[in-house]
């Protein structure tokens, strides 16, 4: 007797502690109502353990008064803690209406049975086993154990198609959710048709042992519901950003990226029209088109962000689909420097000669199409070997940088201007005349002329010839065409004693 009473104390106290697990963890979600199943269960045992001590009918019924604010709410508390963690939808009306019947037999209970609703009678019995309140059962009573029954059977039912669904490791721990909800079903039976020892309820014992395994399942079950926070962190973090739509185009969510990239998205509800945002009106974005890429954008926020979009499907009918915006800065800078390698000249930071052809090229096609003035110089350094010769190579190099430095800063950006091959220099113009080229010319001649060049602390004095030919759509076809010319007219300058500057005319061809 004294080992059952103790065995009633253990059961207590393990159901309290898992009570306190429960209810005090916070990483655990979605567990009120377990924590109310399982301090229901804390009650109902107290309970049991005062009608095991009871010494008078008295005593007995107030321990089954006890037994009454626990016993009947332990079954629609787990049903609905275990329909919460499998995302069982169920609305708020038929939530409340699961615990009127529980309240009514509360409160039959706690009034004293009034008309013998509940048992038809009680006495009070010392044993065997232990002392307990004999009931004379009605149909509400059976009704209170059979709708105990049909709920944890309910409760069972939804783990068995958890069991279905998932394999693995939670296979397991819904098998060992099964047997714990399994064991006061089974024993609640054995007890009514008399199979338990001495005729002794064990449900508090049983109950309290579930209690334990269902807390030791959830503890895993919850470290396994890490995995989806700990995605959604990853997917708030990350730089590249999501944006999804449904198939009318409605804004369903997007991450913390897609916000910064476009703000207005932080002030967008579910269900918006996205293509009528302010960031996405003028865009091409079109969703439920091909899944081809888009060209990549560059956001407000200066960084570049490869588009692709990948529809999503379900049950074979593209329902949503998903702007992926990558973050491409890196390898876009990177592009970018070596685009500029590629097209500068290593030593004076010009454009070399490939690109200054490209350039000047396209724009002198405009000017072909749409008429126009274009003009070309070839600027030569005089008696450059000299420099070499007199001061070294490391100082003609530097000379070379530093003069096209100097004519760099006079130009305008929308002068193209390049490193034409060692010591020359070439610049396209447009929209100036012939006259005002020549007069460009001089003040860039000048500025080679008027200070010498200071090199490892030498004065370098260095003169500049220069080539001028301005575009006559009679005489040139191609860009090469008026180099040639500018060319001539620079071989004239050096010719006529260099350090000037020489207009092209066409007695230079008898020349
Ligand atoms: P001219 O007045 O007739 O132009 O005489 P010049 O000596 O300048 O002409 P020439 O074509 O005979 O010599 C050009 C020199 O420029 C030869 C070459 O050593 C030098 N040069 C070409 N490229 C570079 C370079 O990148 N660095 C240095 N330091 N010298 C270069
Ligand atoms: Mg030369
Ligand atoms: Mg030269």
């Amino acid at each position: 007797m004294h080992f059952m009473i103790a065995l009633l104390i253990l059961s207590g106290v393990l159901s309290l502690g898992a009570f306190i697990i429960i209810s005090t963890k916070r990483e655990f979600q979605k567990t009120e109502h377990l924590s109310l199943a399982i301090l229901s269960t804390c009650v109902y045992i107290a309970g049991s353990i005062f009608e095991a001590t009871a010494n008078s009918h008295f005593s007995a019924y107030r321990a089954i008064i006890v037994e009454y604010v626990g016993l009947p709410f332990i079954a629609p508390h787990a049903f609905l803690a275990f329909a919460d963690f499998y995302d069982r939808r169920i609305n708020i009306h038929l939530r409340r209406s699961l615990f009127v019947f529980p309240w009514l037999c509360c409160i039959l209970v706690a009034t004293g049975n009034p008309y013998n609703l509940f048992y038809r009678s009680t006495s009070f019995v010392t044993g065997p086993p232990l002392p307990h309140l004999l009931v004379e059962p009605t149909p509400l009573y059976i009704l209170s154990v059979s709708y105990t029954l049909v709920l944890l059977l309910l409760t069972q039912g939804m783990i068995l198609m958890q069991i279905k669904e998932r394999k693995g490791h939670r296979h397991q721990r819904e098998v060992s959710l099964f047997i714990a909800i399994g064991l006061p079903i089974l024993s609640n039976l054995l007890y009514l048709f008399g199979f338990t020892p001495y005729g002794w309820d064990v449900t508090p014992v049983v109950l309290a042992i579930t209690s334990g395994l269902v807390v030791f399942a959830v503890q895993r079950l919850n470290l396994l519901q890490l995995l989806p926070f700990a995605k959604s962190t990853i997917v708030e973090k990350m730089t590249d950003a999501f944006i999804i739509v449904d198939s009318q185009c409605r804004f369903l969510e997007a991450n913390r990226a897609a916000m910064e990239i476009y703000p207005s998205l932080k002030a967008v509800e579910v269900g918006d029209i996205f293509t009528e945002l302010d960031d996405f009106s003028e865009s091409n974005f079109v969703p439920f088109g091909s899944e081809e890429d888009y060209p990549p954008v560059r956001a407000a926020n200066g960084r570049y962000y490869h588009v692709s979009q990948t529809n999503i499907a379900h049950n074979g009918k593209i329902v949503c689909t998903c702007i992926m915006l990558y973050d491409t800065t890196e390898t876009q800078n990177l592009i970018h420097t070596l685009d500029k390698k590629a097209a500068h000249d290593a030593l004076t930071q010009v454009y070399n000669r490939g690109t200054f052809f490209q350039i000047a090229d396209m724009e002198l096609a405009t000017i072909i199409q749409q008429g126009g003035q274009a003009v070309i110089m070839m600027f030569d350094l005089d008696y450059f070997k000299n420099v070499n010769d007199s001061y070294g190579h490391q100082c003609g190099d530097e000379v070379l940088q530093v003069a096209a430095q100097r004519l760099t800063k006079r130009l305008r950006d929308t002068d193209v201007f390049g490193r034409y091959g060692g010591e020359e220099f070439c610049a396209f113009f447009t929209h100036i005349s012939a006259d005002n080229a020549v007069e460009l010319a001089e003040k860039l001649r000048q500025c080679i002329e008027v200070e010498p060049f200071m090199c490892e602390g030498h004065r370098i004095p260095v003169t500049m010839s220069v080539g001028v030919a301005a575009y006559d759509s009679a005489i040139h076809d191609t860009l090469k065409d008026i180099i040639s010319d500018a060319d001539k007219a620079l071989y004239v300058a050096k010719e006529n004693g260099r350090n000037q500057v020489m207009l092209f005319n066409k007695s230079m061809y008898n020349e």
